[in-house]
């Protein structure tokens, strides 16, 4: 699997499944975005720690890894199918907002439906390499 240039990868966390949030989030999603793939799974333990290897170290690491293998989570290739849009991976996380919805700026994904730092709803790769790891491993597995 290869993530192109205009593509990044998402992913709807457990929170938005549990409240029935899923097509709320993917509206907001699809204003901007057209979805390519998509497919809900419940990750392992060994996934998620691959998924989050970045944060290995940090104190909340442990938790949020339990905390994304209580249900099932929504993974997603997005697109952009306008040329002249350049930045593919901050376009998203702009939607997205801050990653605690504290900080998050009016009408972003994570003001409207994030409960907290820990269950902030969605997932946004960072750089196209990790959109390009991450979907892999989503899709593909370890
Ligand atoms: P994101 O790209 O906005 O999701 O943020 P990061 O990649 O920095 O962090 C990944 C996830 O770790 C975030 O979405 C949060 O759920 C969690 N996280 C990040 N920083 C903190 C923190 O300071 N405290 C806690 N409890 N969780 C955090």
């Amino acid at each position: 699997m290869i993530i192109k240039e205009n593509q990044t990868f998402c992913m709807l966390k457990p929170d938005v499944i549990k409240r029935n949030l899923v097509g709320k989030v993917l509206t907001e999603i699809e204003k901007h975005f057209k979805i390519i793939k998509i497919e809900s799974k419940q990750l392992d333990t060994l996934t998620i720690e691959e998924f989050y290897r970045d944060h290995k170290e940090k104190f909340f690491f442990k938790d949020m890894v339990k905390r994304l293998g209580v249900s099932m989570v929504i993974g997603c290739i997005l697109e952009i199918q306008d040329n002249k849009e350049k930045d593919i991976i901050g376009k998203l996380r702009k939607i997205m907002g801050a990653t605690n919805p504290g900080n998050a700026e009016e009408g972003t994904i994570r003001n409207m439906y994030a409960l907290s730092i820990d269950e902030n709803s969605v997932h946004g790769s960072d750089s196209l390499d990790n959109a390009q790891r991450e979907a892999k491993l989503f899709f593909e597995g370890i």
